[in-house]
């Protein structure tokens, strides 16, 4: 059972096992923000047992602020930022390859602009030459991702991802106002 940490201020930070949300919840560091959640888990710590089923999400008290770092353009993290998807014909799949939009024999570098997630058929028929080349165009213009992007490692996380995203409609907060 994945928890997902929010900010005060409501944006995404992290998400930990539930172990280390015991821990917060001991040093009254973070509340629920659902109720019949919190009740849930008031019960599962009583009984040393959890057995809840849904997205668990907490909020901080107080606002930790959140340095901007840069992320590394790995395999792992262009495929989140592409979100599997092949950004030449838009097909959803694990199986896909990394382009390098300026193919390497012509000098194009392994950085978030020049790399994208591509399937294997666009590879083979993009080959070493350039988009435009082949006629063939990207989706959208790649570009770095930061770990302070809202909800970037919640990518990993589909339901807590959705229900966030419920979260922030039902509140109606607009996150990216206090970014
Ligand atoms: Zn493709």
């Amino acid at each position: 059972m994945p928890v997902l940490v929010l900010n005060a201020s409501l944006q995404p930070l992290s998400v930990i096992p539930e172990r280390r949300l015991v821990v917060l919840l001991s040093k009254q560091k973070v509340a629920f923000v659902d109720d019949s959640v919190r009740r849930a888990i008031e019960e599962g710590i009583d009984a040393r047992r959890f057995s809840l089923d849904e997205p668990v999400i907490v909020q901080l008290l107080a606002n930790v602020r959140v340095p901007r770092m840069a992320l590394r353009p790995t395999r792992a993290n262009i495929m989140l930022r592409d979100e599997e998807t092949c950004q030449y014909c838009g097909k959803h799949t694990r199986d896909l390859t990394l382009d390098h939009v300026i193919p390497r024999s012509r000098g194009g570098e392994s950085t978030w602009e020049n790399l994208v997630a591509c399937c294997r058929p666009c590879n083979g028929r993009k080959g070493n030459r350039l988009p435009q080349e082949v006629g063939m165009k990207l989706l959208k213009h790649p570009r770095p991702l930061h770990n302070e992007f809202a909800g970037f490692f919640l990518l990993r996380y589909p339901r807590l991802r959705e229900a966030y995203e419920q979260f922030l409609t039902s509140a109606q907060v607009d996150v990216s106002a206090s970014a």
